[in-house]
């Protein structure tokens, strides 16, 4: 008798991906049948933010009768407004009357370079260095606990979120790639720094590393001993955007052999799965890979930015948690979109925020109760929008760190002024005073 699974191991068994970029992205057949216009609005915007989609989400996410406002369309196809008006027309002339690729090239990083590409410090600060001076270009250091990885082969994705505020990575403007072969170096780094508990490894999604490379980091890792090591966690947007990863691709079983080696040595395998919206989890194929990978052990957390025009919408994120829940994941965080790149398009108030999550939040049992939200990551750290409260007459936002540089900030009520339309914390005014506490001047 068939089962089930085997049925849909039958069916997808070796399956490719094919994915799309702006070279050739009009050979998708949705695509082809729109008319010219639309084709170019894609390409104009495409040639500012990065642009990369793949067969699995055309053919199992989007829906094609729902076009333009299907959500899963938005979260990988560049959008008009995603660019102001003088971008968009500044980027349609470029590609309409250079010739030379070079001057195209140099239009679109103009326009790049006054989005903000490295929003809350990234370049600044953060970079790690060794006792010997030697600075770890493909480490970032914030939160005491946990040192985040970039491996220099995960610097790319399965498909590309038209939000993703690591955007310069992947078009290639970034001087500092947050990129590294050296897992030597990590190890070293990781023996002089007995306080870090945790290794997250990054990108782009370290998903898109074949079993082998990925292996060849963690297994270093794991040979090391560490005695502080508890928890080597995953940032991932894989089961959304390739689940066949952990199905049918010719490494899967090497991959999820990698976990069990993880969770066989007792420590912590915490794969951060990013899901957007509740569409991601809906395939036959999403919900095996998601199976298969806690079958080794390891455990899945779920966060998300709240992006209007995707997901601003409690009952979606209530749906999401609850079914997140069901199939033995756990629900993390929500997050503020940052203040970089398409901003202005994905962004909505903090007050809104605040309302979508509280409206979810209630809608869901104690289970579900472990995600935070909405939280801002931010220069000092992750800063909860915690709620709208009102002292002696004065309506007034409370907010709290869930994360901070300085780890004696973290969990302290904090007060701004209520402000309906501010959408991060560069917009709040403190009450109370002329400075937040954790501000220097
Ligand atoms: C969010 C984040 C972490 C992890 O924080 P947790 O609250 O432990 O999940 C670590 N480093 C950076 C830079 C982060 O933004
Ligand atoms: S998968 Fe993650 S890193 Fe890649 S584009 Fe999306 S948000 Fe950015």
């Amino acid at each position: 008798m068939l089962t089930n699974k085997k049925i849909i191991h039958d069916e997808i068994a070796q399956y490719k991906i094919q994915t799309y970029t702006l070279e050739n992205f009009r050979k998708i057949p949705q695509i082809e049948s729109m008319n010219y216009e639309k084709q170019f609005e894609i390409e104009i915007v495409g040639n500012v933010f990065p642009f990369k989609t793949n067969n699995y989400v055309i053919e199992q996410l989007i829906d094609w009768n729902n076009i333009p406002d299907d959500p899963i369309f938005i979260l990988n196809f560049p959008q008009k407004n995603m660019l102001s008006e003088v971008h968009y027309e500044k980027m349609k002339f470029a590609l309409e009357h250079y010739s030379d690729k070079k001057k195209i090239v140099t239009t679109a990083n103009e326009i790049r370079m006054q989005l903000n590409p490295h929003p809350a410090g990234q370049l600044e600060f953060n970079i790690p260095k060794l006792r010997n001076g030697t600075k770890l270009l493909g480490m970032q250091h914030k939160y005491k606990e946990t040192c985040l990885f970039f491996p220099s082969q995960s610097q790319t994705c399965h498909a590309y979120c038209t939000f993703c505020f690591r955007w310069p990575q992947f078009v290639g403007i970034d001087e500092l790639k947050f990129a590294t072969n050296e897992s030597n170096q990590l190890i070293q780094y990781l023996n002089e720094h007995n306080e870090i508990t945790d290794i997250l490894f990054t990108g782009g999604d370290p998903m898109i590393m074949k079993a082998k490379i990925l292996s060849a980091y963690i297994d270093t890792i794991l040979d090391a001993n560490l005695p502080n090591l508890k928890s080597i966690r995953i940032g991932s947007k894989a089961l959304s955007y390739w689940p066949y990863k952990f199905v049918t691709d010719k490494d899967s079983e090497d991959m999820l052999d990698l976990f069990n080696r993880v969770t066989n040595r007792n420590i912590n395998l915490a794969f951060m799965a990013h899901f957007n919206h509740v569409k991601e989890l809906s395939t036959p194929y999403v919900k095996l890979a998601i199976k298969k990978i806690r079958d080794t052990g390891a455990q899945i957390r779920t966060q998300s930015p709240i992006l209007s025009k995707i997901n601003n919408n409690p009952e979606m994120w209530s749906k999401m948690w609850n079914l997140q829940v069901q199939l033995g994941c756990i629900p993390y965080y929500m997050f503020v979109v940052r203040d970089t790149g398409a901003q202005q398009y994905f962004g909505i108030s903090l007050v809104e925020a605040y309302h979508t999550f509280v409206n979810a939040y209630k809608q869901v049992s104690g289970l579900a109760r472990t995600v935070r939200g909405p939280s801002m990551s931010t220069t000092p750290g992750k800063i909860l929008i915690d709620g709208i409260v009102s002292i002696n007459g004065k309506q007034l936002l409370a907010l709290r760190f869930l994360q901070g540089r300085n780890p004696d900030w973290v969990q302290k009520p904090f007060y701004a002024e209520y402000d309906e339309k501010a959408m991060w914390i560069s917009d709040l005014k403190p009450a109370f005073s002329h400075k937040f506490f954790f501000e220097t001047k």
